[in-house]
């Protein structure tokens, strides 16, 4: 789960991170008197959309000489006269995609002047199983960029869970980042605070960029984006707040109150199968047969007849759905309860697109009766490769 730079920020600032004064603005005319709260002589105004690239990005109908989603301000006036332009209307990032997001919440920010841009970041190292430090010296711009063209701009290395932060950690990065007296110091104490944060929180990452040197040698977090593992926001009721339902998408979010593992794609093919391997192996084999899956949908072992509805109403709610798969072996999963979840999901919203369906296992008789007497324009298949050809050839013909 992800929340708002904002958000981040107040979380950050608990543990003692040096952040700037900001106030956050949903609505326009309360612009004017929360800018009014913050000394000037320079505000930041700042769009707060789940994406990241907002300097760098664009509003839609965006009129000349206006600049992203990120502007430097030099009054109230004009710090509020920016946030009411960004208020509502759509900023595209290479994060966003195409569509873009719609803005409903703006951040305005004391501004900072800034001596030197650094990249920071915490995350969930998978091949060592442990918390790792990224830094590099190239902050303010595309990490991926740096990584890409100069890896070795860029240090990382993972903190022993048995000891847990240590000073040392601190002073690599600061050495790295080429910092120097006594913000040695405070780059120690600062990945301290972070990292407790982060283990604290139960975060999944955390990226700071940028982590900036201001014209006064400080350093200071300029830019937060922070993740969390969902798995754990049981004991995380404070950060399970934050939650920002506007920013996700309104499939996935639906799937989520049915417990369906489901991530929206840009492909054609809707899949509905069981077990997160084999969706991820229809996933393939569409690939390998020439087309494009639309999602990842994995309805679980034990799904009901009303989880199976569900799915299917949410896989064919995608315009760009051309054909649907449903791929099946039963084992938890019973071929019928799956065969009469598709035919109530029908009954209900209609088919326009071709479907075909594999059913293999735990009474996959009983499910095949049932599509086969249920009058709907099925395609069956045999096996994995076989539905995957038939869905394809269905849909591009
Ligand atoms: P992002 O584009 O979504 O990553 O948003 P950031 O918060 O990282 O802001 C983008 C850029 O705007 C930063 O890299 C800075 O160069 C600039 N910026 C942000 N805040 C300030 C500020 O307080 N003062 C100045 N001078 N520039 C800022
Ligand atoms: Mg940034």
């Amino acid at each position: 789960m992800n929340i708002h730079e904002y958000q981040a920020k107040a979380l950050l600032r608990e543990y003692g991170a040096p952040v700037s004064d900001g106030r956050v603005v949903m609505k326009a005319d309360e612009a004017k008197s929360k800018a009014g709260e913050m000394d000037g002589p320079l505000w930041v105004v700042k769009a707060q959309i789940h994406a990241g690239g907002r300097g760098k990005g664009s509003f839609k109908e965006e009129s000349a000489g206006e600049k992203g989603g990120v502007r430097l301000a030099k009054s109230v006036e004009e710090a509020a006269d920016e946030a009411k332009k960004m208020l509502g209307r759509t900023l595209v990032t290479h994060q966003t995609g195409p569509a873009g997001k719609q803005v409903n919440r703006v951040y305005i920010e004391a501004g900072s002047d800034i001596e030197k841009e650094l990249y920071l970041a915490l995350l969930v190292d998978r091949v060592t199983s442990r918390v790792s430090f990224v830094c590099s010296t190239e902050g303010g711009m595309d990490i991926e960029e740096v990584a890409a063209s100069t890896p070795e701009k860029i240090l990382t290395f993972s903190v022993d869970p048995a000891t847990g932060y240590q000073a040392f950690h601190g002073r690599r990065i600061a050495f790295s980042l080429g910092l120097e007296g006594g913000q040695i110091k405070q780059c120690v104490k600062l990945m301290g605070q972070l990292y407790r944060a982060f283990v604290e929180r139960d975060m999944e990452m955390l990226e700071i960029n940028p982590l900036i040197v201001t014209d006064s040698g400080d350093l200071k977090v300029l830019d937060a984006k922070l993740g969390f593992d969902s798995n754990a926001l049981y004991r995380q009721s404070d950060v399970a707040n934050l939650r920002d339902e506007t920013e996700e998408d309104p499939k996935e979010l639906e799937a989520s109150k049915y417990d369906l593992n489901y991530i929206a794609l840009d492909g054609e093919i809707g899949c509905m199968v069981n077990g997160a391997g084999l969706a991820m192996a229809t996933m393939d084999i569409i690939k390998l047969y020439g087309a494009e899956p639309a999602n990842f949908l994995d309805v679980g072992g034990g799904a009901t007849k009303e989880k199976v509805t569900e799915a299917f109403k949410i896989i064919t709610s995608d315009d760009n759905v051309k054909g649907i798969l449903v791929n099946i072996f039963g084992g938890i999963m019973r071929c019928d309860v799956i065969a009469e979840g598709v035919i109530a999901a029908v009954k209900e919203v209609g088919l326009q697109v071709p479907l075909v369906v594999r059913l293999e296992g735990t009474n996959v008789e009983q499910g095949k009766e049932i599509i086969a007497g249920s009058g709907l324009n099925v395609i069956a298949a045999d096996n994995l490769s076989d539905g995957a050809e038939k869905i394809v050839k269905a849909v591009k013909g």
